[in-house]
């Protein structure tokens, strides 16, 4: 290695690695949300007001949009604010409070619980911890959740109300679910009549490689398995045009969209359809936003790149550490050994870099085996993510030298 630890500590950078938001260069692509905000005008297709309250399931046009982006009818998608979390937050605290389409509010049994496929999305888990959903770990691997642990909780425990999916280029570990596996999350029996599939396709058009990988369409497999009700699919553009400033999907079955529409009718008059109308106007259909995502494709490509090759050169002959190489998405999981990720965060915030707590990935923020960071590689420039990977590298090592002298 070029550098010692405390070498890089004296330089006293300051780069931040903790979350996966675009990088501003990402957000210079849909500039045109704001500098055509003229052309959008107000009034919609139909001649729809959109500077007026109504329409609480959605413009017609933004809807159609998200049919075509997940590729159902446009009267199972509805198009709601600016974030897909919130959407996701809703419709547990809706179930909680005043039940599903299918069954009573789940607040009124005593426990309620949640499968959680880990390394996960730590907003996942913070939802399930303020609503009070008891989180019960599930191993992920590179095609989904342990589907032989998932189809045997389900079956036997009632409590187990549904389980937390990004089912392409998940977050952290880039996990692209296979066909066999969304074909049992459709299929498998549950003991809970009211059990959900938290189908969050967060990084549906987030491609890195030439290659678009796609996951079955999980409404139509669950429909098709007797299960209409089951999946609640989310999605936003968070990540194509701006972070926070985009435009939420939900798409689920009729009789889920009529109870989405009772619980959220009395939540808010509409959404903000000046934005809705915004969004159309920017990326028209499908296609639109393809290309557009292309253009991010080119910017995110070489990050990632970068990251790979320096955590190769720094740390590919450490036994016991591994590292993801996602086809999509915004994360790159580092598995270190047993007992060091912690440590190596914390020894790489003391030099400057600051990454998410280690164990963030886990229900309750606990990784049992203390082993996995996530990397966010999508906003720094590639000089920077160099320098993080250098940190990180230089951290990880002083965490095992610190580990062999204490076991000394
Ligand atoms: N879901 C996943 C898996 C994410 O990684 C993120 C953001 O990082 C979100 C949802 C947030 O989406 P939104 O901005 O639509 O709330």
């Amino acid at each position: 290695m070029t550098m010692t630890y405390e070498e890089f500590k004296a330089q006293r950078l300051s780069i931040d690695m903790t979350r996966g938001k675009p990088a501003p260069e990402q957000l210079d692509l849909s500039q045109a949300l704001i500098d055509d905000v003229g052309q959008a005008g107000y009034r919609s297709r139909d001649g729809i007001d959109c500077r007026n309250y109504g329409h609480v399931l959605g413009l017609p046009e933004a809807r159609e949009l998200g049919a075509q982006l997940l590729g159902l009818p446009a009267d199972q998608v509805v198009a709601a604010g600016n974030s897909s979390l919130e959407l996701m937050h809703d419709a547990l605290a809706f179930a909680m409070l005043r039940g599903t389409a299918q069954g009573e509010p789940w607040a009124r049994t005593a426990d309620v619980a949640f499968l959680c496929p880990v390394p996960g999305y730590d907003r996942h888990f913070a939802i399930c911890e303020a609503l009070g959903i008891r989180m019960i770990a599930v191993p992920t691997n590179d095609d989904g959740p342990d589907m032989e642990r998932v189809e045997a909780l389900v079956a036997a425990d009632p409590a187990i109300k549904g389980i937390w999916c990004t089912p392409l280029y998940g977050n952290p570990t880039g996990a692209i679910y296979s066909h066999e596996t969304v074909r049992r999350l459709a299929r498998m029996r549950a003991a809970a009549p009211d059990f959900f599939l938290l189908w969050d396709d967060a990084y549906r058009f987030h491609h890195l490689t030439q290659e678009r990988y796609a996951t079955p369409d999980i409404v139509a497999a669950c429909t098709e398995a007797g299960h209409p009700d089951r999946a609640l699919v989310f999605a936003s553009t968070s990540k194509v045009t701006f972070g926070g400033g985009g435009l939420a999907f939900l798409a689920s079955s009729p009789g889920n969209i009529d109870w989405w529409q009772r619980c959220v009718s009395v939540r808010t008059i509409g959404p903000d359809k000046l934005n809705q109308l915004r969004h159309v106007h920017h990326l028209r259909d499908r296609a639109g936003l393809e290309r557009l995502m292309q253009r991010h494709r080119a910017i995110l490509q070489p990050k990632f790149e970068a990251l790979d090759a320096s955590l190769r050169a720094l740390l590919g002959d450490v036994p016991g550490v591994s590292w993801t190489k996602p086809k999509g998405g915004y994360f790159v999981s580092l598995f270190v050994p047993d007992g060091h990720a912690k440590r190596t965060v914390e020894l790489a915030a003391q030099a400057g870099v600051v990454l998410t707590p280690a164990g963030a990935a886990f229900p309750y923020r606990v990784d049992p085996r203390d082993r996995h960071l996530r990397i966010a590689p999508s906003c720094p420039s590639p000089a920077q993510i160099e320098l993080a990977a250098l940190a990180i590298g230089l951290s990880l090592r002083r965490a095992l030298e610190e580990g062999a002298r204490g076991a000394r």
